[in-house]
């Protein structure tokens, strides 16, 4: 690997190690999405169905899918913004996500074309086990 490629995979480790510590510091996170509604109840002779409506609310409401069906509930005011913060941290996380696998894929064909001798110390006589425990277990057995 030449000095300039290496310089840059580092870089790219950099960056990577950054974002997964973003990722591992976000909160909760939710699916879905916080909207207020005005309805319309089920009495014929509310004010709802008048001429001009007087419609009920707004309310806030949360719909998400959950097993393939969608799922609406009302919420209160500390509910919705609980529930904003969980939707915005869910689409940090897939932002983050994108960006991740973007760099990985950047660095892919730099590490693809390390020789395995310049992998680092792990990479050894016993490379090809697939296991690193079984690797490391024969060093730990009294002999
Ligand atoms: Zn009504």
């Amino acid at each position: 690997m030449t000095t300039a490629s290496a310089a840059r995979l580092a870089s790219y480790e950099r960056r990577y190690q950054e974002l997964a510590g973003q990722l591992a510091r976000i909160g909760y996170i939710a699916s879905g999405s916080v909207a207020l509604r005005s309805n319309r109840c089920g009495k014929d002779n509310c004010a709802c169905h008048g001429d001009p409506p007087r419609l009920h609310g707004p309310y806030w409401h949360f719909t998400a899918k959950v097993d393939g069906k969608t799922v609406n509930k009302r919420l209160s005011d500390r509910e919705a913004h609980l529930y904003e913060e969980w939707i915005a941290n869910d689409r940090k996380v897939r932002d983050l996500l994108a960006e991740m696998r973007a760099l990985a894929a950047q660095a892919a064909p730099l590490i693809l074309a390390q020789e395995p001798s310049t992998a680092g110390e792990i990479d050894g006589p016993d490379r090809k086990r697939c296991s690193p425990e079984s690797a490391r277990r024969p060093s730990r057995r009294p002999s």
